[in-house]
């Protein structure tokens, strides 16, 4: 039987989690927050907290039951234009997932959304259960700043981050959003399971990039940059666009590069542990990059471009280089430069900085502060 664990601020909550529309758990497309919300899951459980979640139909989690709820996934936020407005079509599962929270709210204390979508943030009012929204992606549009910035009017410490850099990107749009808010915990950061993850002291002549195979990751970079090294390059994650993954192996005919799929995690760490370092290229401000802190706990380096959240993961010249962003010189002398790293060192800040509990004291201590500063005029 699983040990219960407690901290002393935590009372048993009943939780209700609401996941990404985007696709079912375990197919990738979520992207990170997929891994942070199974973390959590894990870690809460672990500590007596009752927790349902909601999510597509499809979703996988081992040993977890998810209430499935069909429908269609709308388009991503980061596929969008920033004057988009907020698109429901008919059939979409945002709604539906949606109505099942409004007519079971009353079982559980709290509602938490991981949904990076209008609607939630918009029916926050309407809910007489307080609902917390995890924002995972940085400011994108308008129209999700407008509703975020809603919430932050009405219930200021409802809203979660990962990181101070990403939360600062809605800055300009959120007059609501004070520093010492944010910084009295509300940033909230990520985890893993550090068991799942197994060091390695002697890589391979090889490099790894993992994530999310679209234009905003900027894979072309860490292409270009295997090609000017002839260091073979080990490509890791969901297919989410295909033309243009399509159109890189056309830029890049003869780059050394094997895709090797979307890998469950067990086997993603096997083939990331043995890579002398794992590149980071995004062209977005990364909200986190929960690749970041799989790499170091695998004793794997990383070069990251010096934007977004990696520049909160990355300890220059002791777990990997912050490079100029978009400069792939910048990569190809980092990575010159790889066998300076310690890998140890790089574990020991995935085990000091990382762990599950650090992850699950947080959202403990973020829960507790949203439903101590419940006034009647909050619920409904
Ligand atoms: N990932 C995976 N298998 C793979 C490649 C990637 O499970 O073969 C997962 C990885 O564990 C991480 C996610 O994909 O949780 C990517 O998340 P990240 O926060 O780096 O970026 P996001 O997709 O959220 O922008």
């Amino acid at each position: 039987m699983t040990e219960i664990l407690k901290t002393p601020h935590s009372v048993p909550l009943k939780l209700l989690w609401m996941s990404t529309p985007v696709g079912p758990l375990g197919s990738g497309l979520g992207g990170g927050v997929e891994l942070t919300l199974t973390n959590l899951n894990q870690v809460l459980s672990q500590r007596g907290h009752q927790i349902q979640i909601v999510a597509p139909a499809g979703s996988v989690l081992p040993n977890i039951s998810v209430i499935e709820i069909p429908g269609d996934p709308p388009p991503t936020a980061h596929t969008q234009m920033r004057d988009t407005p907020a698109l429901i079509s008919a059939g979409a599962v945002l709604p539906g997932m949606w109505n099942y929270a409004r007519s079971h709210q009353h079982r559980f204390d709290l509602i938490v959304n991981f949904a990076y979508d209008w609607l939630p943030f918009y029916l926050t009012p309407f809910f007489q259960v307080p609902v917390a929204h995890f924002v995972s992606m940085g400011s994108l549009s308008k129209v999700m700043d407008w509703a975020i910035a809603q919430v932050v009017e009405l219930f200021p410490s409802r809203i979660g981050f990962y990181t101070e850099t990403q939360a600062r990107t809605f800055k300009s749009s959120i007059n609501h959003l004070s520093t010492e808010a944010l910084s009295s915990g509300q940033i909230l950061g990520s985890a893993i399971d550090l068991a799942l993850y197994h060091y390695c002291s002697e890589p391979a002549n090889c490099l790894a990039w993992l994530g999310r195979v679209s234009p905003e990751k900027g894979l072309e970079d860490a292409i270009a940059a295997a090609q000017a090294t002839g260091i073979p390059l080990k490509i890791m994650g969901k297919l989410e666009d295909s033309a243009y993954w399509q159109q890189l192996q056309m830029d890049y005919p003869h780059a050394p590069v094997q895709y090797l799929g979307f890998l469950p995690t067990v086997d993603m760490q096997a083939e990331l542990r043995c890579c002398r370092a794992l590149l980071m290229t995004p062209r977005w401000v990364e909200a986190f990059g929960n690749v970041a802190i799989e790499a170091l706990a695998c004793g794997v380096p990383v070069i990251a471009y010096s934007r977004g959240g990696p520049r909160e993961i990355v300890d220059p010249g002791r777990t990997g280089y912050l490079v100029s962003p978009d400069s792939v010189d910048g990569l190809i002398e980092a990575i010159a430069a790889i066998d300076q790293i310690d890998r140890r060192a790089c574990r020991e800040q995935a085990e000091v900085r990382y762990s599950l509990e650090a992850l699950g004291d947080r959202f403990e201590v973020w829960f507790n502060q949203i439903l101590s500063s419940m006034s009647p005029l909050d619920c409904g």
